[in-house]
């Protein structure tokens, strides 16, 4: 008998199609079914939605499209999943059509019914295998207090441990109780990096190798369009016991989800910055509560949201969200680095490398342990200039200059790409002596191989200074290669961005140096003190893995400071992010800013600012007359240019919309998606526009 269903097709983000389309058909076909339908002239795919209640049940205007076809052969995406979609789609303001697909593995788009048949026959069954169960280490005291509280309730966790208190080993642990406890049970881990993190990947296969291979997939961007349909499918079939993936894999199908692990839940990367710009943590707080799967935050130094909200309670008071666990003490004896400041106010003008910090490196060089040097600026030196003219290497196309790059005498823009060769003389007046300004990665690796000349190892070699950052690891597979040639020793002096301090551990790296970290200190954005505290104290931690290394001589974090009595330095000095985090809150509360709002951001992009602002106020007048009268606690704020104003000739404006209240904000913002459809129609010269709910940056 034929029927009506409605399907859900990749619709773009803000078309007025956003809902589901209505087919008919006579098969049987349930919600969460994957089809092929016609779509204007086109084949594509479709997932089956929910009919809405209420739905017509007469005969339709017009005649229906019949679908395509339906992909046989795995079973329907469950209720819980359409749920998760759907929620995370309004949430960030998103069509579901447009998200739902996102979720799914791009080839699964291109296969007809037929070829997906084939594809599910060629699958690997889930083989365990007997072995030899590795040994384990016995749990110190904290891991077991922990574990006895994750048995006992239910959470969301957030595990607050210092770097190397054992959080893995907490994951892994209760990954596995969980495992066990279900034949059928499903794990996700979450990483922000996967590039970044191979010893956890090594970690966890070795753990349960006894599942078998096929029983653990990873899950990122950086897979073969193959490789991700495999990793999918397995994960959806439950072949598939632990999937270990980046923020996309939190919208992973696992039908068996009993735990979810947000590792290094601080990390910024955890927010998708494009498309649908959801928080793969805070869905995973989401999905936890709708699958009845527990989820597990941990990080060293957590969000100040997430440490927000699991504060301790208070009579009378909301229940705090998430339950607070604690590992202070580091796993052996290797004692937390301490914290040097060097006075630049009282260091020669321009110093980049103090002789206090060159002579702390090269007593522990001395020693053959290693040093890490960190500064976020890759390249050789952020603007060339020249002193006759004034000229300097600003970007034609971005409100940016062009970086100068020694190793391939390049100039090369950073927001756009552009690279040209530098100039031989000054392209304004012709003088052939341009200077550099400022100073990058390149020029501090170049600068330290000069002061570290005289230098040799044990076997009469010289020492090794290299650089790691997005420049040195541009080629696939560099990163994890010259990872382990530091792992290895071959390096003695590693200079790199944030990139290197994340997540690695250096077993003989005991000195760790931040050269010049003051700009986040005194920044606009109101996130930039935490990110600095929790990039000094995660790269800290970094240091002194090695116990033997590190009972003998305490290891060392180095800042070099124009602002040393800073609280943030002395925050850091006791180690104190309990302390930070309360400071940094009250700083919060009386400002307003979030946790204690919530804030959602409208851009806009067009050739010119003018357009781009013109379209966020009339935005902003249409949405003054949405609000509740008095503004229900609501503040929409005039548009301003964004802080990277011009990017590759395009101009980019924002708004800020605030309100203490998430259902306020949440209720304003869909009402108001009505409005910016029709607006844009009227704002021709508006290229794109976007609205990012619990942005990141401001
Ligand atoms: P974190 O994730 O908190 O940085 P890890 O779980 O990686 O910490 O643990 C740090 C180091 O201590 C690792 O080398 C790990 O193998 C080891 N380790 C963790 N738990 C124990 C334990 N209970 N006994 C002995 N060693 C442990
Ligand atoms: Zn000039
Ligand atoms: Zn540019």
């Amino acid at each position: 008998m034929r029927r009506e269903i409605s399907v859900l097709v990749p619709t773009p983000a803000y078309s007025r199609l956003s809902g589901p389309l209505t087919y008919e058909t006579d098969e049987d076909v349930q919600p969460g079914c994957l089809v092929r339908v016609p779509l204007g002239q086109r084949d594509t795919l479709g997932l089956v939605w929910p009919q809405p209640a209420g739905a017509p049940s007469g005969p339709s205007p017009h005649p229906l499209k019949a679908i395509h076809g339906v992909l046989h052969g795995i079973p329907a995406l469950s209720a819980n999943w359409l749920k998760l979609i759907d929620f995370a789609a309004s949430y960030y303001q998103r069509s579901a059509g447009e998200f739902a697909m996102a979720c799914l593995p791009p080839s699964l788009r291109d296969l007809s019914p037929l070829q997906f048949q084939r594809k599910l026959t060629r699958l690997k069954p889930a083989a365990p295998v007997h072995v030899e169960i590795a040994d384990v280490p016995p749990l110190t005291p904290e891991q077991t207090q922990v574990l006895t509280q994750m048995a006992q309730q239910p959470g969301p966790f957030l595990l607050h441990g210092n770097t190397g208190s054992g959080k893995t080993e907490v994951y892994l642990r209760r990954a596995a109780q969980l495992l066990e406890e279900s034949p059928q049970a499903q794990v996700l881990l979450l990483v922000p990096e996967i590039n970044l993190t191979p010893q956890l990947e090594a970690r966890v296969r070795q753990r349960f190798v006894h599942l078998g291979e096929a029983a653990i997939v990873a899950m990122h961007s950086g897979m073969t369009p193959a490789q991700r349909l495999n990793s999918w499918l397995a994960a959806h079939l439950g072949t598939a016991r632990i999937v270990l993936g980046t923020r996309l894999a939190v919208l992973a199908s696992m039908p068996r989800l009993a735990l979810i692990v947000v590792d290094e839940e601080h990390d910024p990367s955890y927010k998708q910055q494009e498309g649908a710009r959801y928080s793969a943590r805070d869905l995973a707080v989401y999905r936890g509560q709708l699958e009845g799967a527990q989820v597990l935050l941990g990080s060293a130094t957590p969000s100040l949201e997430s440490w927000h909200h699991s504060r301790a309670a208070v009579a009378d008071q909301p229940a705090p969200r998430y339950t607070r666990l604690s590992m202070p003490s580091r796993v052996g004896d290797s004692a937390l680095p301490l914290l040097r400041r060097v006075d630049m106010n009282n260091q020669p003008r321009k110093t980049l490398i103090s002789a206090p910090l060159l002579s702390a490196m090269r007593e522990r060089l001395g020693r053959q342990e290693q040093v890490l040097v960190l500064l976020n600026r890759r390249g050789y030196a952020p603007v060339l200039h020249c002193a006759e003219c004034g000229w300097k290497s600003e970007c034609p196309h971005c409100s940016a200059y062009r970086v100068f790059h020694k190793g391939d005498r390049t100039l090369r823009c950073h927001h756009c790409s552009l690279t040209q060769s530098v100039p031989r003389a000054c392209p304004s007046c012709g003088n052939q002596d341009i200077g550099v300004m400022g100073h990058g990665t390149e020029k501090v690796e170049e600068l330290l191989a000069e002061l570290l000349a005289d230098m040799k190892r044990p076997d009469g070699s010289p020492l090794r200074v290299a650089r790691i950052d997005a420049d040195s690891t541009r080629l696939k597979g560099e990163l994890v290669r010259q990872l382990a040639e530091v792992h290895e020793g071959e390096v003695d002096v590693l200079v790199g961005t944030q990139m290197v301090a994340k997540g690695h551990d250096f077993r003989r790296m005991t000195l760790v140096a931040a050269l010049n970290p003051d700009g986040a200190l005194f920044s606009a954005d109101f996130r930039a003190p935490e990110r600095l505290f929790s990039l000094l104290l995660q790269a800290a931690g970094r240091a002194g893995r090695d116990a033997q290394l590190s009972s003998a001589q305490a290891c060392e974090m180095w800042v070099q400071t124009f602002h040393p009595a800073h609280p943030l330095f002395e925050a850091l000095k006791q180690h104190d992010f309990a302390g930070f985090a309360a400071q940094q809150l009250q700083e919060r509360e009386q400002a307003g800013l979030p946790p204690f709002s919530f804030q959602a951001l409208l851009r806009a992009e067009a050739r010119t600012q003018t357009a781009a602002q013109d379209f966020l106020n009339a935005a902003k007048a249409l949405g003054e007359t949405r609000l509740p009268a008095g503004g229900g606690g609501l503040s929409v704020y005039p548009a301003v240019p964004m802080s990277m104003q011009r990017v590759a000739d395009v101009e980019r404006a924002q708004m800020l919309i605030e309100s203490h209240s998430r259902k306020h904000l949440q209720q304003f913002l869909s009402a108001w998606q009505d409005d910016l459809q029709q607006l844009r129609t009227q704002h021709k010269a508006v290229l794109r526009w976007a609205i990012d709910v619990d942005p990141l940056a401001i």
